[in-house]
This record gives C-alpha cells, structure tokens and sequence, in this order.
C-alpha cells in the first residue's frame, strides 16, 4: 500500500467558466468521472455525485500571510508540514528562500517517510547535466525536488526513466530526446506513465511527482501548453486509477497556489489548492486537510495507520 500525490504546480479551485478557467473547458474524462462529471473547479466541491471513493476539498493557500502565494514557501510548507510563509513574514519564490533549506532539513515528509520499510520516492527523471549541478549545488531546483534531496529520496535520471522506474516532467518522454538529445529514450503515453507512476507508489510508502508545466503556462498565458498540460494530466491520472488499488493505496492531486485556473491574469491567485483524493482512507485524510500546512502530517498520519 503506498500513498502518491500528484503535485501540480500553480493549479487554484476557480471558478465553473469556461470563458476564464481552462479546467472548467477542458474535457479531462478521467477527472470528470472522478468528480461525478464536474470539472477540478470550486463547482465540484459542492457535488455529493463524487465516484466513491472520492472526495474533493479546498487547501487554503494563502497562509494568513498577505499577497500572492508563492512557489518557494508554498512547497516548503506543503512538504514540511510548517507554515513557512508565516514563519518569514511573506511569500517568497519561486526558489527556496534560504530559511526553507533550513526547515526542511529538520521536517521533511521525505526524511520522515525514509523510516518506513517502504521509504519515500520522488518520480521525477531528471537529464545528467542537472543531476551533475545539483550535486556540485549549482542547480536551481524546485522547492519540491529541493526536498526530496535533503530528504534523502533518490533523484531519477535517464535509466530509471527507460525502465519505466521514473516520470517525465511533462509525463511523455518526447522532451528527452527532442530538446535534450537523449537517444534511445522509449515513447509513452501519459496513460503508460500514470501505470508507471503507480507501480512505483505501491512500492513505496509514500511518492510524490511534481508537473510544473501547469504554473508555467499560466504566466505564459499559453493555449496552446495549457489544453497539451491538462490533456496529459488527465492521462497520466487514467493510468494511476487503473493501477493503485482503492482499497489499500491513496491518492492526493494537490498544488502550492492558484494561477492556471484564471486565464484573465498571468500571476498567481488568491484561490485555494485543491485536494483531491481518492482511494483508501480518502475521507479521513480529506477531512484533516484545510491548508496547505496540513499535507505533511496527514501523508505521515495515514501511513501510520497503513503500517
Ligand atoms: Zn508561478
């Protein structure tokens, strides 16, 4: 039994248009039957249609600390379990503020999670040259994988990728030999990789995957990289809800802050995190989530109790 969470990065609960959220428009089939046909939208947490067992709820993101949350210390509070926008006053990113590297080496789920039998993974295949930086500590790196490293879980490269042990970033292995010229990498569907993805949360006692191409195309206020985001999204979570097993394995889609799901602005939003969660224990766990400090003890918490 494994528990995965399936980070999304700058993914709010906006609101049920088409007009102005992409998540309301997109056809998504495997959410939408998740969520008894609603879009990942605030619309959705009203539904009681959800496909058991389902259930959606609102991850406050803001922190009690004023402006626009941020990447840096909205992932060090979701992986720390510690306010961290509080603790320094503001929110800062989308890097890891100093005091996050601080925090994180002391509470960490990654670190906490290596306890277990089964330990923690992180998904995530990176190319050689960034594996190389991050170990001469030259790379500049998402609070998420800055976690998992000082966490003590392995970071994935090309080999684990081939062999189907690890996830793209953008979750198809396109990237890998277009822009970083890796020969030889085989081609998935982002069904095939959600199977992946899977196989290694059951192996493990907790994994996380991080796709940030979601925040990236909200700056950007790109279409185009917005409907191809959420087409592989929607896939990728096809192949994970075909493999976990409901019964003894848990899934959360999380994120750190709003901003895709307002396609009138290019930054980040006041709008909550969703919480989406399937699988054994999900309304116990759903029940203890209402910000994004929350994550951290409810993932330790639920596999205490999956011990
Ligand atoms: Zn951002």
């Amino acid at each position: 039994m494994g528990l995965l969470i399936v980070f999304l990065d700058g993914v709010g609960l906006g609101a049920d248009d088409p007009v102005t959220n992409p998540l309301a428009a997109a056809p998504m089939p495997v959410l939408r039957g998740l969520l008894g046909g609603a879009g990942l939208t605030r619309a959705a947490l009203d539904r009681p249609a959800y496909i058991p067992p389902t259930t959606l709820v609102a991850l406050d993101a803001t922190l009690g600390v004023a402006g626009l949350p941020q990447s840096g210390t909205g992932q060090a509070t979701l992986w720390s379990g510690i306010n961290v926008a509080a603790r320094i006053g503001r929110h800062s990113g989308p890097y890891a503020p100093p005091q996050a590297r601080e925090i994180l080496l002391s509470n960490n789920l990654f670190q906490a999670a290596a306890h277990h039998p089964r330990a923690a993974a992180f998904a995530n295949a990176y190319p050689p040259r960034y594996l190389d930086r991050l170990e001469r500590g030259t790379a500049r790196q998402s609070v998420t994988a800055l976690a998992a490293y000082l966490g003590g879980a392995t970071l994935r490269g090309p080999d684990e990728l081939r062999q189907g042990e690890a996830v793209s970033a953008f979750v198809t292995n396109e990237l890998w030999a277009t822009r970083l010229g890796v020969v030889g990498m085989p081609e998935v569907t982002a069904f095939e990789a959600g199977e992946n993805l899977a196989r290694l949360a059951r192996r493990h006692a907790v994994t996380v995957f991080e796709f940030f191409a979601t925040d990236m195309a909200g700056h950007r206020r790109d279409s185009e990289l917005t409907t191809t985001s959420l087409e592989r999204i929607d896939g990728l979570l096809g192949g994970v809800v075909a493999t976990l097993d409901p019964r003894r394995d848990l899934l959360l889609v999380t994120s750190d802050h709003g901003n895709l799901e307002d396609a009138t602005s290019s930054e980040h939003t006041l709008n909550p995190a969703p919480g989406l969660v399937w699988g054994a224990g999900a309304f116990d766990m759903a029940a203890r989530l209402a910000s994004l400090v929350d994550v951290t003890p409810a993932a330790l918490d639920w596999l205490a109790g999956a011990r």
